[in-house]
């Protein structure tokens, strides 16, 4: 039997290129009139862009979320024989970086609410091998960096996976502090600052870091055809970054909009005992409404016959991957991100998202609750 087309999907790109069809066209009828496809004026004017909503000093556009933090460890002399503390619980590209460039990722569990990298126990894993901690803004929620800032005086390099916080309030999207590490971000399309393909950006205040990312991911070139160092292809593309260019005026109401529903969720699914829904947090742009329910995946079924996509962010935790079980990740390593990770559900949250939809999946919710 196939699944009938969901009536309300997880996300919904179309609505989305619906309210900015003529922006984008425009935007990309530009680019192949200027036949300026890699670097060029619409690559550095995101990249001015970006660094100024980000509020950093620098930016450089890379080809995707995971050269980002491939790249940025790269540049940082992160490599053989180091250790990098990621979280259990994140998409797989944060510990494929650490990997990418020859280091061991170290995974480390999550706090039992917020669901993200536990600071605390965080600290009990650095050895003098940490190079680097990879605190991941999960769903959108931003994790406090300047709390490791003790930590950069030892020599521990803080690297914030911001994939999914276009615009939180970590030191690149609200607060600045002097000890902010550079911040990667993905634009891959279901981010909520998307692009029409794959693309990334590092913002960074440490002009050096800046220009090493950018050598590298450009085959390590000085001139034409002058080779400093071992780089490789990673540019971000004119065509994605005059996609990002046309979207980036919408992103603050985008925002906004998710806000309001996140907070519409809430208020309509505080009655249901056995839910337990996402906290907030200052400057969260919930990139993801995650809640959790200890019959996860027959209330998944239940929305799904009624037509309500849903996804798990994420069924598993990285250490109980097969790709990185030659680090020896055993059940009981990080308990909490275990447990969530059978009880956790991503419910459909975009902009274009109606009240009348937040209402049909709250109330197929509280249905399954009363049953
Ligand atoms: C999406 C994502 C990435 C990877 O980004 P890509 O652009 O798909 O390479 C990395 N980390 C997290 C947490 C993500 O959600």
């Amino acid at each position: 039997m196939s699944t009938p087309k969901p009536s309300i999907p997880l996300v919904d790109l179309r609505a989305q290129y619906a309210t900015i069809q003529t922006e984008i066209d425009g935007a990309l009828a530009r680019v192949l009139q200027s036949g300026r496809f890699i670097g060029g004026p619409e690559v550095a004017a995101f990249e001015r862009e970006w660094a100024a909503y980000c509020g950093a000093e620098y930016c450089v556009g890379v080809s995707s979320g995971t050269a980002a933090l491939e790249l940025t460890l790269r540049a940082l002399g992160v490599g053989l024989g180091d250790e990098v503390i990621v979280p259990a619980l994140t998409f797989t590209a944060t510990a494929e970086a650490v990997c990418s460039v020859d280091a061991l990722p170290v995974f480390v569990d999550v706090e039992p609410r917020s669901l993200t990298l536990d600071l605390n126990l965080a600290r009990r894993y650095v050895s003098q091998f940490t190079a680097a901690i990879i605190p991941v803004h999960l769903y959108g929620q931003p994790v406090d960096t300047a709390a490791l800032s003790d930590l950069t005086t030892r020599g521990v390099r803080i690297v914030q996976d911001a994939a999914q916080a276009h615009g939180t309030a970590t030191p690149y999207g609200g607060f600045r502090t002097p000890l902010a590490g550079p911040a990667c971000f993905s634009f891959y399309p279901g981010k909520n600052l998307g692009a029409y393909g794959d693309a990334g950006a590092v913002v960074t205040d440490d002009e050096s870091l800046a220009k090493r990312i950018r050598r590298l991911a450009d085959h390590g070139r000085t001139e034409k055809y002058e080779h400093l160092e071992v780089g490789q292809s990673a540019r971000l593309d004119a065509m994605q970054a005059a996609v990002l260019r046309a979207k980036l005026p919408h992103l603050n109401g985008w925002t906004v909009r998710r806000r309001e529903i996140a907070e519409h969720y809430s208020a309509l699914l505080e009655p249901c005992r056995q839910l337990l829904l996402p906290p907030y947090s200052r400057g969260r742009v919930w990139h993801q409404y995650v809640v959790r329910h200890p019959q996860r995946d027959a209330l998944a079924s239940y929305l799904a016959e009624r037509g309500i996509e849903t996804g798990i962010h994420y069924p598993t935790p990285l250490h109980l991957q097969p790709a990185y079980s030659y680090l020896g990740g055993q059940v009981g390593r990080c308990p909490v991100a275990e447990r969530a990770c059978q009880e956790i559900l991503s419910l459909p949250l975009y902009p274009e998202m109606t009240s009348e939809q937040v209402e049909l999946v709250a109330d197929a919710v509280k249905e399954f609750c009363r049953d």
